[in-house]
């Protein structure tokens, strides 16, 4: 008979529990350096504690199930400031009826140790209930740009993203908001609606992370069957095309530039294009021409996916811009 389990207070869980305990108390201690808030209050007393030491705070809002594009962000931001704060939430806000609010990926245990390893101080993971509690009334109301691209299939999501983002940068007052250029639309939207409200942060925009083969990074791309994801790159494919039409082949009509992506996609039996638009950067209108920064972005679904992508074109020139271009205002 061995003497496992019978030398602590835990005693009874047996080596298995012991080990466990050690692990957990691993994790602990390598989490220690990282702090995970729940409630709106402590995350404002952390940053409040943290600004008022003089430390710059750099803001990553995400919803969860991190990838390399959320870890290119996380990593811009903890190379310019002094502390990088990191938000998963999946804000039910932005989800219509029949979207895919509840099986929108979550893997809290993995994103902590992503955000560990990328070198975040805390993570804010709030629970519905603090961001909107009972008797919550306020929403952020966005306008035209809100009802372009996107926001024609979804109404009311980015007046959703804006309130949730307008809390978020309430509770944690970063110096710095990082986002992503692969959601051109919210990054141009959530410039408009720093500007419009007078919210004292400098957006910074980060380049789309894309797979070898293309495909920008999505957290939703883990939703597509291998033979989707096969299909999948004709996205990008279809940005690059027109991208060199327009910068090599002169191309200058709009609808005629669409309608070449539309059949380059549609070569992928899988797909169903819900836009193909060439717009300009700040109004998100339509070009009636091809001329000066323009946008091109799509949507389109694979399978039960929907998938979106980017690119701007400067037009003409022959020279695409580095990144989308869309921020850097100074405040
Ligand atoms: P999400 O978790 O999808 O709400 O994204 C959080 C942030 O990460 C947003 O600012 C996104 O634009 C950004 N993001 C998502 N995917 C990418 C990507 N592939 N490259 C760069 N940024 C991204």
């Amino acid at each position: 008979m061995t003497h496992q389990g019978t030398s602590g207070p835990s005693s009874g869980a047996g080596a298995g529990g012991r080990a466990r305990a050690a692990a957990a108390r691993a994790r602990r201690k390598a989490a220690a350096g990282m702090k995970r808030l729940q409630s709106p209050g402590s995350m404002r007393r952390f940053a409040q504690q943290k600004r008022h030491a003089g430390r710059r705070i750099g803001f990553v809002p995400t919803m969860g199930a991190l990838h390399e594009g959320h870890l290119a962000l996380i990593r811009k931001a903890r190379g310019q400031n002094d502390v990088v704060v990191v938000s998963i939430f999946v804000n039910p806000l932005q989800f219509g009826q029949g979207e895919d609010y509840e099986r929108y990926p979550r893997d809290l245990a993995r994103d902590m140790d992503l955000a560990r390893e990328g070198g975040v101080d805390a993570v804010f993971v709030p629970e519905i209930a603090d961001l909107y509690p009972e008797g919550y009334a306020t929403r952020v109301t966005v306008g035209p740009l809100g009802e372009r691209l996107c926001g024609a299939t979804r109404p009311g999501h980015f007046d959703g993203v804006c309130t949730v983002v307008m809390k978020l940068l309430g509770i944690v007052q970063p110096h710095r908001l990082y986002l992503g250029e692969k959601d051109a639309q919210q990054l141009i939207i959530l410039e408009r609606m720093v500007a419009d409200l007078d919210v004292d942060v400098r957006i910074v925009a980060c380049t789309t992370v894309r797979d070898k083969d293309g495909l920008a990074v999505s957290s939703r791309n883990r939703y597509l069957t291998p033979e989707q994801r096969h299909q999948a790159p004709r996205l990008y494919q279809a940005l690059r095309l027109a991208q060199r039409e327009i910068l090599i082949g002169h191309e200058r009509d709009p609808e005629r530039m669409a309608a070449r992506m539309r059949d380059h996609i549609a070569a992928g039996p899988d797909f169903r294009i819900d836009y193909i638009e060439l717009v300009d950067p700040e109004t998100l209108r339509p070009r009636p021409v091809l001329t000066g920064r323009t946008l091109i972005a799509l949507a389109a679904w694979l399978g039960e996916t929907r998938l979106i992508d980017n690119i701007m074109v400067n037009v003409p020139g022959g020279r695409v811009a580095e990144g989308l271009g869309l921020t850097g205002r100074k405040r």
